[in-house]
């Protein structure tokens, strides 16, 4: 299906995030997760999030607005270590202020390597979405880097050590192999349709 999609909005904290009141997903995850190439890969365009061998670009909350009805925006990554400790500790206050103030914010696409796996700072920001109770899908990433026959087994520990909210969605994706855009869709789609509840639920 072709959408309309229109890279519309830069922030760098929630203060400036757009007042206009449509609902919005946000892509959390730790950098080099491979969160810009999945970006590109769902909105099937080559380079509008910028991806690179060097991880930790995404400074900003990117606003991308898909058919004048919602938002996808991209957040900051965590868990990059070549910054210097006070901007490291900028970006996180930003997300965590972003992710527990934003109104508008309907549901949060979690990403994991599938390969490498539930990392401490993956559980520590499922625990805070949890608690926040704000809806998740957790989508594990390069899966092309993994055994067809592994995969399951390392869904299910990763699973386990997540403590993934009830009712979560689960998407196995991979970038390079072009699998999962349509169960995340899938996924924003039936938030779409649920109620809106204003703030964190
Ligand atoms: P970000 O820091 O989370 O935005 O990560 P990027 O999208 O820039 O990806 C980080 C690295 O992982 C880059 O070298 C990507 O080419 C690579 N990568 C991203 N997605 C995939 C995927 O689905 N499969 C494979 N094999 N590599 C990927």
């Amino acid at each position: 299906m072709d959408r309309q999609i229109e890279l519309h909005h830069f922030s760098v904290q929630l203060a400036d995030c757009p007042k206009a009141d449509l609902p919005e997903f946000s892509f959390s995850g730790r950098s080099n997760v491979g969160k810009s190439r999945l970006i590109n890969y769902l909105l099937r365009r080559k380079k509008l999030a910028h991806i690179s061998g060097k991880p930790g670009k995404t400074k900003t909350f990117v606003y991308y607005r898909i058919d004048e009805r919602f938002n996808l925006v991209d957040m900051p990554g965590y868990g990059y270590a070549k910054i210097s400790p006070q901007e490291r500790k900028r970006w996180l206050a930003a997300a965590v202020e972003y992710l527990r103030g934003r109104e508008q914010l309907r549901g949060v696409l979690q990403l994991i390597d599938l390969g490498v796996g539930a990392t401490d700072k993956d559980v520590e920001r499922l625990a805070f979405l949890r608690e926040l109770g704000r809806p998740v899908c957790l989508v594990f990433t390069k899966a092309d880097k993994v055994k067809k026959a592994e995969r399951e087994a390392k869904l299910l520990e990763a699973l386990g050590r997540l403590e993934a909210p009830p009712g979560a969605g689960v998407v196995v994706s991979s970038a390079v192999k072009k699998l999962g855009a349509r169960e995340i869709w899938a996924w924003l789609d039936d938030q779409l349709a649920l109620p809106d509840v204003p703030g964190p639920r």
